[in-house]
């Protein structure tokens, strides 16, 4: 519901129902009132009225009274007929009744009768002589009293006949009667006036028997015919029935109902009337006073259509008042709301304020200003993220090509590369891959990945080979593919493959997955396998004139000879055991690169002793620059060990040998054995020149020498710690260095006593 209707609708049904109940109460209180007044005004009329005729029947009868009082009446009846001057009485007495009649308009006859009720004079003379005495005036009233009557006579109408007595004034004995009739025309009179009643008003009479003796306005020929049966009628005369229980007016001789309201009844020809009664005791009449409701009630219809009129042009009037207030004072709030509305669009230009000075008005502008603070904190906000779109656009567009450029070259790359997860699932599969393994990009994605990518032992192709994949993810470290791998492809070809694995760490160090690079190593292997046969074929051709050379160079130099012919023979011998040496570290190599294990013989040995023979093995064929080789003051003399003794003392002699040729003169060199939990550890320590750093993960390569030797020391192969490393391990051991270029190196091997 609209502010404006809230406002409009109670005050409007307020405003209505108090002036609708304010003009029906007085529409009725009024109404009544008017009904009281008119009714009141029908009484006061019908009183006077009734007043009248009492006066009126009064007046008539004192006439007859003083005429009773004649003397020449008296006289007469004093006189007996048989008087001589009765007849000039008689005539006498006539012309003085006719002169009152002729004086007196109303009255119309008068006569004398004595008291046997025979009319003896008259202004009717012919009727002299006519006995009365059957007349219901002298039957009904054997007391001879003055006595008024309404009579309806055959010839003179409805006229009223008054009769009084006449007494000897001296004797005060009955003499006769004086009769009147006078006419009833000024009853009439009396009450047909109009004067108060209105256009339908009237007042008329009804005898003790409710028939009417007055005219009626709404009917003719009614004296005596038409019966009055109306509440007021009936109401008059219950009052005579019942006179005890009323209360008296007017002197009591006009009597009335008393307090009661106002009635509404059916007059005598069925109409709705306002009526009310008085009651004439002397005659036995009833004068009723009526009125139409309609006339009376005519006021109260225009008062109450006026009230109607009032009220609707009121309500008019108020709505359209209460309409324009309520609009007027609504104005504000309806613009504020238009206002809220188009800047909840989005225009935060737009200004709702109103210049009233009310609580709206000062509401519109704390709006206004509440709008301009978020316009100016969404152009901050819109500013902040213009800024960061940018930012963000601008690395996305770098990690888009960052990313073309890594996805270019992994498409690109000659090898076969493949991304897992930490479920080992695929997540990338480059062209390369796919080509090798026969599957799809589509086929690998999302897939584990030895379901796709079977790597495989070339000496047993029913082991998986996967541990450097699972080490990668485990360790966080890159590890190498073991040599000797095979990848089965879909079709079930065996490819040799070679390469490593990765792991990915994101930003937060977590390890997410391993990215694996192989590539067919098919042709190396082929090649190692042409080379390894070749130097094995070679090294065996080389060894039996080798051995000749050297077995005859020591029994030349067993001969006498000379200094020049010594020394010729010394350099052959020593070129004979180096390239034997060679020799025998070629064969080496080659049985080591065909996979087949050094022949170890273990047997229980005392470490120690072959450490003594190593050593002097090395001080006696290479330690020209006489550099100290001492054990450790820890190293115990005796410590038996199950290993191939020949073996080892190679190894041992290989790392001393090492240490002595990469250390300057000056230099020393500590072996050390100790027992421990796990086996026994042995170190050789130099200070000589050391190893490179970025060289030091290929120093267990074949046939790898660091940058530093080469041009120090030529003699070298990059054999000898190829071979060392093959040894440790196919006793089960470990073999590791550490080394800081000029400052010296420590060769240890670890070795397991089961
Ligand atoms: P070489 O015949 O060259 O000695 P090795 O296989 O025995 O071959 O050693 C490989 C390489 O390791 C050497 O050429 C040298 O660069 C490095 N090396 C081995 N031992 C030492 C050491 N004690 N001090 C410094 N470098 C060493």
């Amino acid at each position: 519901m609209k502010i404006q209707t809230k406002i409009v609708l109670p005050i409007f049904i307020a405003i209505t129902v108090i002036l609708s109940l304010a003009t029906f109460y007085s529409y009725f209180y009024s109404a009544e009132n008017l009904k009281e007044r008119i009714f009141a005004h029908l009484e006061t009329t019908a009183q006077s009225r009734a007043h009248n005729i009492e006066t009126q029947l009064e007046m008539e009868k004192e006439l007859i009274q003083s005429i009773a009082l004649i003397g020449k009446i008296e006289k007469l009846l004093l006189t007996s007929g048989n008087d001589s001057s009765y007849d000039e009485q008689v005539l006498a007495v006539n012309e003085r009744l006719q002169k009152i009649v002729n004086s007196i308009d109303h009255v119309l006859s008068v006569r004398v009768l004595d008291k046997d009720n025979i009319l003896i004079a008259s202004t009717d003379p012919e009727l002299i002589g006519s006995d009365y005495s059957e007349s219901a005036f002298f039957k009904e009233n054997p007391e001879r009293k003055t006595e008024i009557k309404f009579v309806d006579d055959p010839d003179l109408g409805v006229v009223l006949g008054i009769v009084s007595p006449i007494y000897n004034q001296e004797t005060n004995e009955y003499l006769g009667m004086v009769g009147g009739i006078t006419s009833f025309k000024h009853f009439n009179e009396i009450v047909l006036d109009k004067t108060g009643l209105g256009e339908t008003g009237e007042t008329y009479l009804i005898n003790e028997e409710s028939y009417a003796i007055s005219p009626l306005a709404q009917t003719e020929n009614v004296i005596l015919e038409q019966k009055i049966d109306t509440v007021n009628s009936s109401k008059c005369f219950s009052y005579v029935e019942d006179e005890g229980e009323h209360e008296e007016h007017e002197e009591g001789h006009i009597k009335q109902y008393g307090e009661e309201s106002v009635e509404i009844f059916p007059d005598y020809i069925g109409n709705s009337v306002i009526g009310t009664h008085v009651h004439i005791p002397e005659m036995g009449w009833c004068l009723l006073a009526e009125i139409d409701e309609s006339e009376a009630m005519i006021s109260i219809k225009n008062q109450l259509i006026f009230a109607i009129t009032s009220i609707l042009i009121v309500f008019v009037i108020l709505f359209a008042t209460i309409y324009f207030v309520a609009k007027y004072i609504t104005k504000p709030i309806t613009l504020l709301k238009e206002g809220t509305a188009i800047i909840g669009k989005g225009n935060l230009d737009y200004k709702v304020g109103t210049d009233s000075d009310d609580e709206v008005g000062q509401l519109s502008r704390s709006f206004d200003e509440m709008t301009k603070a978020i316009k100016k904190s969404r152009a901050e906000v819109d500013q902040k993220v213009e800024d960061q779109t940018k930012e963000i656009r601008k690395n996305a567009d770098q990690i888009s090509k960052d990313k073309n450029k890594i996805e270019t070259i992994i498409q690109g790359i000659g090898d076969g590369v493949f991304v897992v997860d930490v479920d080992l699932k695929i997540t990338l599969f480059n062209p390369v891959a796919s080509r090798m393994s026969g599957f799809s990009e589509k086929e690998a994605l999302g897939e584990k990945y030895q379901n796709v990518l079977k790597f495989v032992y070339e000496s047993d192709t029913d082991k998986v080979n996967d541990k450097f994949i699972k080490d990668a993810i485990a360790t966080g470290k890159p590890q190498s593919m073991s040599n000797h791998t095979l990848l089965i492809t879909k079709k079930g070809k065996q490819i040799s493959v070679a390469d490593s694995a990765a792991p990915l760490i994101n930003k937060k160090g977590q390890i997410v997955g391993c990215v694996v690079v192989f590539r067919d190593a098919t042709k190396e292997r082929e090649i190692d396998r042409m080379k390894t046969e070749f130097v094995s074929v070679a090294s065996h051709q080389l060894k039996t004139p080798l051995t000749g050379i050297k077995w005859m160079s020591e029994l030349l130099l067993r001969e006498k000879l000379n200094s020049k012919q010594k020394e010729y023979a010394l350099d052959v011998n020593t070129s004979a055991n180096k390239l034997t040496k060679l020799v025998d570290n070629l064969l080496n190599v080659s049985h080591i690169e065909t996979g087949k294990k050094f022949d170890i013989e273990k047997v229980n040995t005392n470490v120690i002793k072959l450490i003594d023979s190593a050593i002097k093995i090395v001080e006696k064929n290479n330690n020209n620059k006489k550099i100290p080789i001492v054990k450790s003051k820890e190293t115990p003399s005796k410590l038996i060990i199950n290993i191939d003794p020949g073996k080892i003392k190679q190894a041992i002699s290989n790392l001393i040998d090492n240490a002595v040729k990469y250390s300057k003169q000056g230099g020393t060199i500590e072996v050390s054995c100790l027992q421990n939990e796990d086996g026994i550890m042995l170190s050789v320590k130099d200070n000589g020149i050391g190893i490179p750093l970025k060289q030091q993960d290929r120093i267990f390569e074949k046939f790898f020498r660091a940058d530093n030797v080469v041009q120090y020391e030529t003699g070298g192969t990059g054999l000898g710690l190829y071979i060392v490393k093959a040894i440790i391990e196919a006793h089960g051991g470990k073999i590791w260095f550490e080394s800081d270029e000029n400052e010296g190196t420590t060769f240890y091997a670890e070795l397991p006593v089961k």
